[in-house]
């Protein structure tokens, strides 16, 4: 067999600025896409529903641009380390690229085939691809890695520049045998009995070409008026990026340079900057979503868990209006605005007294850019156990967000219309109290503080 590279995807689902598919392309041999849905390796996380519905369709994006220009992709599921090497002896490959990961398990996963690799004379290179900076590139004076944002972030804009995105390759050279290749729709990624993804499919289109279309748009449209409507909900005036950076459709670095270009953005870059933070973060704490990344939360008391409870807040059934639009949100299209993820965690720690491992897990099963840095990340943050934390005691007021955030109540009237003021019936009652609830948070609260 001639000789052949294996461009190993995970998640990095586009051809621009894909420095593994560049790295295979120089050598100017035939190229072989490979994806491997890796659901046994220790560590890593299964996927969650939403996510395997955008990966089902974001693959199929994929092969499809590959075929395109001459390329393909094999499709293999099993132990990652076992199946790469599998499809380099099928292939009678000569190497092996990929761009890096940066959770604990998966780095592992990549380290010990690298090795191996190597060890079989196979060439194998690993490359930046899916954060600005990397996370062994930023740190304090004092050598350590930051705990607040705002320095972090000071840190890393002073370091040279993201470098430019890699133009997309015109012509892939695929293998003239192919190796074999499991088809798509044998791996059940998509729901079915029942089908409950007619509301991602109407909100969504995975794949590269819509996530540079959706980019574009947003640039020529909503950044100007970012830094003012990114807080409401009902404005749809955010980029709509994340489940595209979350499958890597498109490179953070392709989205800082054409937001640079559409005339800066400062405050849209932060948002890219809390990305990198988290990813960061999770770099030097790779349980982040089990254990809280400051131990002395480890004292909370979390109460008995009232499981109703917790049904009500995933079917988005509190009694609280902006709650259950945002919880509904979520269910039906995969995706809930910031602020409102905000709201919702915060009503489930501090008002449901419900550990926030349960949320992350909630919002991991069902969010399309559900990833294992941002959300444990995110959730730590409202929960008050993470790095730069909104502190436990700061606890949101989901009516007062509400008239703040969604003054005309255009959000709540669309997603949960049976609060809406002319309603036919009485709105739905509260499950709990949220002023007793916020004094039974903070009681619970200042066992934490005597830990601490
Ligand atoms: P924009 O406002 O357009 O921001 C641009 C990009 O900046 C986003 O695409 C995202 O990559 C990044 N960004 C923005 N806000 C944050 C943030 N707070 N933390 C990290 N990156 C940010 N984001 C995820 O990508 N995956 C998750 O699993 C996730 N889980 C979350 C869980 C909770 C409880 C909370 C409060 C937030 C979570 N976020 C998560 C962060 C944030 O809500 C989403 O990134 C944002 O709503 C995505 O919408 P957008 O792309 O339109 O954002």
């Amino acid at each position: 067999m001639p000789p052949s590279s294996i461009v190993w995807f995970r998640d990095d689902l586009r051809l621009a600025d894909n420095p593994a598919l560049r790295a295979a392309l120089d050598r100017d041999e035939p190229v072989i896409g490979l994806y491997v849905l890796d659901e046994e390796s220790d560590g890593i996380r299964p996927l969650g529903g939403a996510s395997r519905w955008w990966l089902h369709h974001s693959l199929a994006s994929l092969d499809a641009r590959l075929r395109e220009r001459g390329g393909s992709l094999v499709l293999r599921r099993g132990r990652a380390g076992r199946v790469v090497r599998e499809a380099v002896a099928d292939a009678g490959a000569t190497a092996v690229f990929w761009n890096r990961r940066y959770g604990g398990a998966e780095r592992e996963v990549d380290a010990d085939l690298k090795g191996a690799l190597r060890v079989e004379g196979v060439e194998a290179a690993s490359f930046a691809a899916s954060v600005l900076f990397e996370p062994w590139t930023v740190k304090t004076g004092a050598g350590t890695h930051f705990s607040v944002f705002t320095p972090f972030w000071r840190a890393c804009l002073a370091l040279p520049a993201p470098r430019a995105p890699l133009p997309e390759p015109r012509e892939i050279p695929g293998a003239r045998s192919a190796i074999a290749s499991d088809r798509l729709a044998d791996w059940g990624l998509l729901p079915h009995d029942p089908d409950w993804a007619g509301g991602l499919r109407e909100r969504w289109e995975p794949g590269e070409p819509a996530a540079r279309r959706r980019l574009r748009e947003f640039l020529r449209d909503d950044l100007d008026g970012y830094d003012r409507a990114r807080d409401e909900p009902a404005a749809g005036a955010t980029s709509l990026m994340s489940p595209r950076l979350r499958w890597g459709e498109v490179s953070p670095h392709t989205i800082w340079h054409e937001a640079v270009e559409a005339g800066g953005g400062g405050r849209f870059l932060s948002e890219l900057g809390w990305r990198e933070f988290a990813w960061h973060t999770l770099f030097h704490a790779p349980d982040l979503a089990t254990k809280n990344l400051r131990p002395e939360f480890d004292a909370f008391p979390w109460p008995h868990l009232r499981p109703s409870h917790l049904t009500s807040w995933q079917q988005g059934r509190t009694g609280i209006a902006l709650v259950d639009a945002g919880m509904r949100e979520l269910w039906q299209t995969g995706y809930m605005h910031n602020r409102v993820r905000m709201v919702t965690a915060s009503f489930l720690i501090k008002n449901l007294l419900i550990d926030w491992r349960r949320g992350e897990q909630w919002f991991w099963d069902t969010l399309v850019d559900a990833d294992v840095a941002n959300n444990p990340f995110n959730w730590q943050w409202v929960a008050g156990s993470g790095a730069d934390a909104a502190p436990y005691f700061r606890i949101f007021n989901p009516e007062l967000q509400a008239q703040k955030f969604d003054p005309r109540g255009e959000y709540i009237a669309h997603w949960a219309p049976e609060y809406r003021d002319d309603a036919s019936a009485a709105p739905p009652e509260p499950i709990v109290d949220l002023g007793e609830t916020r004094r039974a948070a903070l009681d619970a609260y200042e066992q934490v503080k005597r830990a601490s």
